[in-house]
């Protein structure tokens, strides 16, 4: 197997700011995977408020030595390594793991929808992502959000009441909430909380900082809405430790380190009766299929990353009813548009 990457810079169709702070582009990697005549791609995604960057994905890719393992289809035995070579670096990690996903469909000739044996039907619409910003903005993207069933704000500003009424204004569809730990107060969050369940919502994401266990437990007994935990959470080995604090758990593959410890976590969310939310960082159609690949598995879907870029590398996904359309394209399903220049590691 040989690894190469191209270092990539995905632009925000809109300046994106959620509680904290606002930006106009992320940095991604792609590396491609090629045995024999296939080839996998994967992608790191590097939101700059996370600690992972371009050189941090690349100084850990240079670690990892695939001439240990002759065959790719033995995923456990190399992902397991990968994991073991570093204790953080998640994107990167999952940049490696949808490529050798991509690369063993392709070799089986499969989707990894068709592998999983998932049924599409119970797939949930995907929402997309409102990002804090002025009222008009606000109310402009909700109805450039017309293909959309289900709308994800952003809130955690002092004028949170205020967009979702400008949102209610336009529009009268479900709404999730995501707050970004911007609630400091429980009271204060229980009080919003409240009142977002007489506005159509269906959740409320990580509503106070990750620290405040008691709050946040207390939060749980009392919301109306199902709290589900975002920051609170990376890994499978965290799953314990936020069970009995949230209603349900937002896996993402960036955090996660991909889909086959997504596919975990959903089978042991799933037995602890915990809800389950898939979701992204801004993301190319590379990451964001991969993801699709697991979304009948759970009960909402945030994969709006591709329909927030204006330069996605891959060919776009597309709608169906608000569902994203998994086409029967071997291993992750997402095609390359032009010639991107990849380089050996
Ligand atoms: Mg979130």
């Amino acid at each position: 197997m040989k690894l190469s990457y191209s270092f990539y810079s995905l632009q925000l169709i809109h300046p994106f700011g959620i509680a904290g702070n606002t930006r106009t582009h992320t940095p991604i990697v792609l590396v491609k995977l090629a045995y024999e005549n296939f080839v996998g791609y994967g992608e790191a995604s590097l939101p700059p408020y996370l600690k992972e960057t371009q050189e941090t994905v690349i100084s850990f890719l240079r670690k990892v030595d695939l001439s240990l393992f002759k065959n790719p289809l033995d995923i456990i035995s190399i992902l397991t390594y990968v994991d073991s070579i570093e204790k953080e670096n998640t994107a990167a990690k999952a940049a490696l793991d949808i490529a050798l996903h991509d690369l063993i469909g392709k070799i089986l000739q499969q989707p990894w929808h068709q592998l999983y044996h998932a049924d599409l039907r119970k797939m949930p619409a995907t929402s997309i992502t409102i990002g804090i910003d002025s009222i008009d903005v606000v109310k402009t993207k909700t109805r450039e959000a017309a293909n959309f069933d289900v709308l994800k704000v952003k809130l955690g500003s002092r004028q949170d009441k205020a967009i979702i009424e400008a949102i209610r204004s336009v529009s009268t569809k479900p709404i999730s909430v995501d707050v970004n730990q911007g609630w400091k107060d429980k009271y204060e969050a229980l009080e919003h909380i409240e009142w977002l369940a007489t506005q159509n919502t269906l959740f409320v994401e990580q509503p106070m900082p990750k620290d405040r266990l008691d709050e946040i437990a207390w939060l749980r007994e009392n919301s109306p809405l199902p709290i589900i935990a975002d920051e609170s959470i990376q890994r499978f080995s965290d799953i314990d430790s936020v069970k009995d604090l949230y209603h349900g758990i937002n896996i993402k593959l960036m955090k996660c380190t991909g889909m086959y410890e997504a596919y975990q976590m959903i089978k042991y969310a799933r037995a602890l009766d915990l809800k389950i939310l898939i979701g992204c960082m801004n993301e190319s159609s590379c990451a964001n299929l991969a993801a699709a690949q697991l979304a009948s598995f759970v009960d909402w879907v945030d994969l709006d990353g591709p329909f927030m870029i204006s330069n996605n590398p891959f060919d776009d996904p597309t709608l169906e009813n608000g569902k994203l359309a998994l086409t029967n394209d071997f291993g992750i399903g997402c095609i390359l548009k032009s010639d991107i220049p990849f380089q050996m590691i």
